[in-house]
């Protein structure tokens, strides 16, 4: 498990190349893993005078196009230097918008380099512990 969520942070510092932040000047990448192990990944992406799309709503939204439902973990970096990499956690709207999807031990993600471990865990009813319902 630390293992893959090692290689999960890795390939989510890559997807900060991808981003397309010309305003902000911040990088997001993200990894989400569903329970059968699939990957989906994302960065963000901004536009002019226009709500940006975070990474981690972009690997959702590929996956959930896809006909993916069941989800394990989500991995999050972002930073200002594009494959930095540093800890950052999902907005208010990424939080809900995954609430909808995922069961309360769904786990989220972020490098800590000041961990032994190399990394930080959350589970989604930590991070949105009174999400909108219906
Ligand atoms: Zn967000």
């Amino acid at each position: 498990m630390m293992d893959d969520v090692k290689q999960d942070l890795e390939l989510a510092q890559k997807m900060q190349s991808y981003s397309y932040e010309p305003y902000s000047d911040f990088y997001v990448g993200a990894v989400l893993t569903t329970k059968s192990g699939k990957k989906y990944t994302g960065c963000n992406i901004a536009n002019h005078g226009i709500q940006a799309i975070c990474a981690e709503r972009v690997a959702f939204v590929k996956a959930l196009s896809e006909g993916e439902r069941e989800f394990e973990r989500i991995a999050v970096v972002g930073s200002n230097v594009r494959g930095q990499g540093e800890a950052c956690l999902p907005c208010g709207y990424c939080r809900q918008f995954m609430s909808e999807f995922v069961e309360a031990n769904f786990k989220v993600f972020t490098v800590d380099h000041q961990e032994e471990k190399g990394y930080q865990e959350y589970k989604m009813d930590e991070l949105l512990p009174f999400g909108f319902e219906l």
